[in-house]
């Protein structure tokens, strides 16, 4: 009977171990999880803290889910170390478990600013339902907040704060937030709802230290000055949990290399969601990232792959959806591309309704997009995108308001159908 040992309950772990139980019904599973909770949706954090749904409602399987799937599980316990020549990991708490197959799926953790005063009170990251809880629980001595980055979780941070009736400042160094996703002229649309709505940016300075008695009340900053703030939340970004992985055995480089079978370079052990470094159809080369989708869909193939049943990765590419208060935003692929020679950028722009929309070519196919209002039929931009198929309509077309975009996956599948 094979031994399955999965590392985390995140949708990479969860969805791998479905997987192998609707394939393998006799198969030994045993998920090891730093986290208590049952499994969750971590995206929805942001809701819970800006007061849109209930803490409770966050778990995604049932309380009898792992009883369910025969799962063995050891939860709030941590893996310390794989030992690959013995089939074993080793836990915090003096558990060496032996496995066929292993999953490497631990996620990402946030990344420490290493400033004096990082472990005061009410200073936190913003990456589990035990954060969101003890940031709630904090509010009502809140007043002002101050929130490091610019990225998406330090962005989900700023906007479910401001929801709260809470004062922001943000911090960022780029000039405005999620220059990750969206560039210069989206961002500033962005910016302007964020402040319209009250939100604070500072740019260009970045926290030195921080200050209180027990829980922070000020912030130093590298541009000489200081403000106040009782709660700061850290949204540095985040880096994949690699801490224990054997690098001389396993290959790392931001995250963990896998091939198209998600498999590591160490046969037997595979690795899912935001710690795996895996083909990204539109870079052409591997990556890490680390959204739901990816991670959700990675588990799966991992599960394929663990029972038995091979399953290729096609590759996937990052890209986000999000409300900012009434401003709808999709972002895709390459939306900023450095080297602009080798690509084609196409926009329009409606500043008097806040319309925007850009599409990124490389050669004849799509390999970016940002839509800015009117994102209903961004759908089918991020499915070309993913399929990475010549382009056989004008892109100039495709940024007009009324265009129609079925119409392009009827050229593209045509056009596919006569290539074969
Ligand atoms: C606030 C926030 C908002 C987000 N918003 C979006 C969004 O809008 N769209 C989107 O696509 N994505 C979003 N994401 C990202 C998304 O949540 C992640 O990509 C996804 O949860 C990754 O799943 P995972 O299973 O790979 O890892 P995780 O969910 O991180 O799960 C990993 C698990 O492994 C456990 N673990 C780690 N190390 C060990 C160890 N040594 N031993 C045992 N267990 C271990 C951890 O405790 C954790 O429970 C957001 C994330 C956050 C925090």
């Amino acid at each position: 009977m094979t031994r399955h040992v999965i590392i985390g309950n995140g949708i990479a772990g969860i969805n791998a171990a479905e997987t192998i139980r609707r394939i393998e019904p006799e198969a030994d599973i045993h998920i090891i999880a730093g986290e208590t909770f049952p499994p969750y949706s971590r995206p929805m954090i942001s809701l819970v803290l800006e007061g849109r749904l209930d803490h409770d409602r966050l778990p995604i399987r049932g309380p009898d889910f792992y009883k369910k799937n025969r799962i063995k599980v050891s939860l709030g316990e941590k893996v310390e170390s794989i030992e690959v020549e013995q089939r074993k990991v080793f836990t915090d708490r003096g558990q060496a478990v032996g496995f066929d197959r292993l999953l490497i799926a631990s996620g990402a953790d946030p990344r420490r600013i290493k400033v004096p005063g990082e472990d005061l009170e009410n200073v936190s990251f913003f990456r589990t339902q035990d954060h969101a809880q003890k940031v709630l629980k904090s509010l009502p001595d809140v007043k002002r907040a101050l929130v490091l980055g610019g990225g998406l979780v330090a962005f989900k941070s700023a906007y479910g704060l401001m929801k709260r009736g809470i004062k922001v400042t943000m911090l960022i160094s780029s000039g405005y937030p999620l220059s990750m996703q969206v560039d210069g002229m989206a961002g500033k649309l962005i910016l302007d709802e964020l402040t319209t709505n009250g939100l604070e940016i500072r740019t260009g300075a970045e926290v030195t230290a921080l200050e209180g008695i027990g829980t922070v009340s000020k912030a130093n900053l590298s541009d000489g000055t200081s403000m106040n703030c009782d709660l700061v939340m850290i949204g540095k970004g985040v880096k994949p949990s690699v801490g224990l992985v054997p690098k001389d055995r396993i290959r790392v480089d931001l995250g963990i290399l896998v091939d198209h079978h998600l498999e590591t370079t160490s046969p037997g052990i595979f690795a899912a969601g935001d710690v795996a470094q895996a083909m990204d159809v539109v870079r052409n080369e591997t990556w890490v990232n680390a959204i739901w989708p990816v991670a959700a869909e990675q588990g799966i193939i991992a599960g394929n792959n663990m029972a038995g049943r091979p399953v290729v990765y096609r590759g996937s590419f990052g890209r986000n959806v999000m409300r900012v208060h009434s401003l709808d935003v999709m972002s895709g692929g390459i939306t900023n591309p450095k080297q602009s020679e080798n690509y084609r950028i196409f926009t329009s722009t409606d500043n008097r309704n806040r319309l925007y929309r850009k599409l990124v070519l490389r050669d004849d196919k799509l390999v970016g997009m940002t839509m800015i209002g009117n994102i209903e039929q961004g759908g089918v931009i991020l499915s070309l995108i993913q399929r990475q198929l010549p382009l056989t309509q004008d892109p100039e077309q495709m940024l007009e308001p009324s265009f129609n975009f079925s119409s392009v996956f009827t050229g593209t599948f045509r056009r596919r159908r006569n290539i074969e």
